[in-house]
């Protein structure tokens, strides 16, 4: 697990780093390896070019009550970026003072670039989920069915990216109806033809076959955590891509891996993810295989 320490607003408030600095909130924050892996690409792209070698990544634990008045402070401090995690990515959309078109859709923000004025949004979890798939399992997310669990951040993002890029079919389901029925409400403009519906995960009916499964919940970051939905229920899945990568083998990924169902973890995702981030920041080309390996590092996997 990542080395890094783990800062708070106290250490904010007594910011003395005189270099670009880049950082990740969330709550919790610990398990967080994100420094480890762009501070690789950093390495890298500093011996490449010099004005990297000034730029470091740090995280911060920030509680959500927080959000609102820490995002001002960061910006204040001079940081030139932020990646938001758990469960800061909805309630950030509303406090910057700018949205990238694309992320306009999506309803949350996991990247944000300084600008004069405060912090510009964007969202690349969409972007990794795409490519994680086409990594991971050889799926392209344009003409296959899915069925996505989850209503948060993370599935908002991977519902637009579904959609945009031509789904055959999208089915979510959720724990909480009221959070379903909103992304559901938010989604139906994005849909146009492409059939859009939700599904009670306890009772899961009327899902296609050949789907891809997607977890967008944080069931499965608990060893004891149930499986989100009963695999068993989905007719002769194509794959399951569980968004979770610590631990590597979720219940919903145990399921998979004892039916034979091709199946990944989310660590590709999260690699991809904060690759387009580094690129956002950087206006530059970021070494992929750098920050992979680190994160493979930083969890333990063998490469
Ligand atoms: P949010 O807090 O925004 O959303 C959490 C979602 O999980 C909600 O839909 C919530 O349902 C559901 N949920 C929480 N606990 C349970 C449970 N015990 N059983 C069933 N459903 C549950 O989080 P995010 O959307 O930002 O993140 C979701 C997951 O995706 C996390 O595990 C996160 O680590 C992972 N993730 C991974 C990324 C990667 O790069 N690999 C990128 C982004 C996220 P409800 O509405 O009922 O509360």
């Amino acid at each position: 697990m990542s080395a890094d320490p783990v800062l708070t607003l106290a250490d904010l408030e007594r910011w003395s780093f005189t270099g670009t600095a880049l950082a990740v909130l969330g709550h919790p924050i610990k398990h967080s390896i994100s420094p480890a892996m762009h501070n690789a690409a950093l390495t890298v792209m500093a011996a490449r070019e010099p004005r990297f070698a000034t730029w470091k990544y740090f995280r911060f634990e920030v509680h959500p009550d927080d959000l609102a008045a820490a995002l001002p402070r960061f910006h204040a401090q001079g940081f030139h970026g932020l990646n938001l995690t758990v469960p800061h990515k909805i309630l950030a959309f509303s406090r910057v003072a700018a949205v990238d078109p694309a992320a306009r859709p999506v309803g949350a923000v996991n990247t944000l670039r300084t600008r004069p004025d405060g912090w510009q949004g964007f969202n690349t979890d969409g972007y990794g989920l795409a490519t994680a798939v086409r990594e991971e399992l050889g799926l392209d997310l344009a003409g296959t069915p899915i069925v996505l669990l989850g209503a948060g951040g993370a599935a908002r993002g991977a519902a637009v990216e579904c959609l945009q890029r031509g789904c055959a079919s999208l089915h979510i389901g959720n724990r909480t109806a009221a959070n379903l029925d909103a992304l559901l409400a938010d989604l139906r403009p994005l849909a146009g033809a492409i059939p859009l519906h939700g599904f009670d995960p306890t009772v899961p009916a009327g899902l296609p076959a050949r789907a891809l499964v997607i977890n967008a919940t944080s069931a499965g970051l608990r060893a004891d955590d149930p499986p989100p939905v009963d695999l068993a229920r989905i007719p002769h899945p194509v794959g399951v891509y569980d968004m979770i990568y610590n631990p590597p083998v979720t219940p919903l990924l145990a399921v998979a891996r004892a039916q034979g169902l091709p199946h990944a973890h989310g660590l590709s995702m999260l690699i991809h993810q904060g690759a387009r981030a580094l690129e956002i920041w950087s206006d530059t080309p970021v070494p992929v295989d750098a920050m992979r390996q680190a994160a493979r590092a930083a969890l333990g996997v063998r490469p």
